[in-house]
């Protein structure tokens, strides 16, 4: 019913939530400021307590249908989208799970055997950055690449959560494009394995967004079609449909010993298309977008760092 941006006016404002309608970012801590003359509650400030919060949402809609009967001429309640700064789908306690290799074609790009169950590795959250947010190529990497994907956010907390539970864990889903550094991720480690750290947890280098896009949006999450752009040029199609796990596998094996929180963040793996397997990286200038169906299209240049 909702789509959730993390955002702020201007650079020298907090970033809050808003609530994203055609083309506009309604601002729900003005608003509220407007509504009822008194300070918002914190939890406008920070995504994963909004989640948590029983009365968050209930507030978030009264709020919304105020302002939708009788639009206010204040120029602070509401913002052109295009003139906002996005900051990341974040929370202030969020970890971010990653799968690796949950599509068949990427698979088989790879060269590597077809997994038999879930391998999950974790990104430092100082490596995302929001939608129109710069991908920094940090000076130490030359061969940044791109990995489109559903992005999976937890709205209710749980340890030990089966499958048949998993969907009611799920706040949203946003767009997440895992950017990666190939020459870290490859390099060769004396038998320790791939380098997940600085392979894929470079700062400022992973978009997520542009917002959360409520779960009752999407009527079914294995019917979404991936597409990630460089420069206009296709260069990863898939459909969710191909997960090798499904997202109700992966909450389940996450889950197992470790408590998923509100706003955790689960990047659910990559079609094929991906730069690595052309030996086509990502170059200063080039304009990344990464468009799932029903979640929008995240954009971001990319900027090698000097
Ligand atoms: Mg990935």
């Amino acid at each position: 019913m909702m789509r959730l941006a993390y955002f702020a006016p201007t650079p020298r404002e907090i970033p809050r939530l808003g609530v994203y309608r055609s083309g506009k970012v309604i601002d729900l801590v003005e608003n509220y400021k407007y509504i009822y003359r008194s300070q918002p509650p914190h939890w406008f400030f920070d995504l994963g307590e909004y989640l948590e919060n029983k009365y968050a949402h209930r507030i978030v809609e009264d709020l919304i249908s105020i302002y939708e009967k009788k639009p206010s001429e204040e120029p602070d309640l509401v913002h052109d989208e295009n003139k906002i700064i996005y900051y990341p789908i974040t929370s202030s306690n969020q970890r971010v799970f990653c799968i690796a290799l949950n599509y068949l074609s990427h698979v088989q790009e790879t060269g590597r055997p077809k997994p038999s169950k879930p391998y999950i590795f974790m990104k430092p959250k100082t490596a995302l950055i929001g939608h129109r947010e710069p991908i920094l190529i940090p000076k130490v990497s030359s061969a940044a690449d791109h990995e489109i994907e559903l992005g999976v956010v937890i709205g209710l907390r749980g340890k030990y959560i089966t499958k048949k539970d998993a969907m009611e864990h799920i706040a949203g889903y946003t767009i997440f494009n895992d950017v990666s550094f190939r020459d870290w991720q490859m390099r060769s480690s004396e038998g320790l394995g791939l380098d997940w750290l600085h392979g894929k947890g470079m700062d400022k280098s992973t978009p997520v967004g542009p917002y959360l896009v409520s779960k009752e949006e999407i009527e079914d999450p294995y019917k979404l079609r991936l597409e990630l752009r460089v420069n206009r040029e296709i260069r990863q199609i898939g459909t969710t449909s191909e997960m090798l796990f499904s997202i109700e596998d992966i909450i389940e094996e996450i889950s197992k010993g470790i408590t998923l929180l509100p706003g955790d963040l689960i990047a659910t793996g990559t079609p094929s298309g991906v730069g690595h397997s052309s030996k086509r990286y990502l170059r200063d200038g080039d304009i990344i977008e990464a468009e799932i169906s029903g979640l929008g299209v995240l954009i971001n240049t990319v900027r090698q760092e000097r």
